[in-house]
């Protein structure tokens, strides 16, 4: 939030049920402040069945734009007029963009987030170069699917408890995506540039995947998108075996970049250290 807030401040936002623990109003805000905009990013909690008709009565012009957080993704997808080509693929949105007309823009940034925290910590990461194995087929792993077949991955392979949710994904994307049994993954690893922790394994400093990272070849990158804790017991396991690793909290600061460009027209200031801030939060500096 800026200091002074005028009559003519843009507003944007966060919506999810809960949102109580959403670390994007910090961020946000953090931007707003150093750039000095005129300008706010409240968090909202609509009742769940009532997300429609919130979004509804913000057509127009109320606020400029609204990330869009669980349970609401697929639901911001639906309900908007037009929606990126990422967005469409990915079957879900975190971003509304709303037009003084009325219309409605979803887009999907966590993609691009992933994409953008790979670059940050595997610099010199080549998402083309080989297989990617992405552990985990719901929202979190479609979103990255759409970035990686834009970003050129070969072929992407997902592994999922629930074999029949990773069979519908793998049909949706086309020949490049293929589901595979857990009991084959060590096949899967052998040859594989990136894996990717996109189930909730890890979540609060419990056991990830149960995948053997000794198995990746040298030079592979090994993401969780897992952020509480900051060093999931995956990413441990990763290190031990000496890959390189990315961890999920760069991924939601990543995914916040093109969404306050898109809300507030400008990028956010440099010089801002918000990953400092982030990890304040939660608890991990
Ligand atoms: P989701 O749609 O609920 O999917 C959860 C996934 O985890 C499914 O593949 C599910 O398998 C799997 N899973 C859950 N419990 C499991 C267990 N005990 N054993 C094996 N697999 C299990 O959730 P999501 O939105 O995709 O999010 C997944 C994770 O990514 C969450 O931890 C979320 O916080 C994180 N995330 C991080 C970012 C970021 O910016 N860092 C962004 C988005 C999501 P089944 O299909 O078999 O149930």
């Amino acid at each position: 939030m800026s200091s002074t807030i005028t009559g003519a401040a843009v507003v944007g936002g966060v919506c999810g049920q809960p949102i109580r623990h959403s670390m994007s109003p910090v961020i946000h805000n953090a931007w707003i402040q150093a750039a000095g905009l005129d300008a706010a990013y409240v968090p909202f909690a609509p009742a769940a069945e009532r997300f429609e008709t919130f979004v509804e009565g913000l057509r127009g012009g109320a606020v400029r734009g609204l990330n869009v957080t669980i349970p609401f993704k697929e639901r911001a997808l639906a309900l908007a007029d037009t929606a990126s080509d990422l967005a469409k693929m990915a079957g879900a949105a975190n971003l509304l963009i709303f037009a003084e007309d009325g219309s409605v823009h979803a887009d999907n940034t966590d993609g691009p987030g992933l994409l953008g925290a790979i670059a940050a910590q595997a610099s010199g990461f080549e998402v083309s170069a080989a297989p990617v194995v992405i552990l985990g087929a719901g929202g979190a792993a479609r979103g990255a699917v759409a970035a990686l077949l834009l970003a050129g991955a070969p072929e992407i392979r997902i592994v999922n408890r629930t074999l029949a949710r990773a069979e519908d994904l793998a049909e949706a994307f086309g020949a490049k995506v293929v589901a595979a049994e857990e009991a084959t993954l060590p096949r899967l690893l052998a040859d594989a540039g990136l894996v990717i922790n996109a189930t909730s394994l890890g979540l609060g400093g419990g056991e990830g995947p149960a995948a053997d990272l000794t198995l990746t070849p040298a030079a592979a990158v090994v993401v969780d998108m897992v952020y509480k804790p900051l060093r999931t017991e995956f990413l441990r396991r990763a290190e031990a075996a000496g890959r390189r690793t990315v961890d999920g909290l760069e991924m939601l600061l990543r995914q916040a970049v093109p969404s306050f460009e898109a809300i507030y027209g400008v990028a956010p200031p440099a010089g801002v250290d918000v990953r400092a801030m982030a990890l304040k939060l939660l608890g991990e500096a």
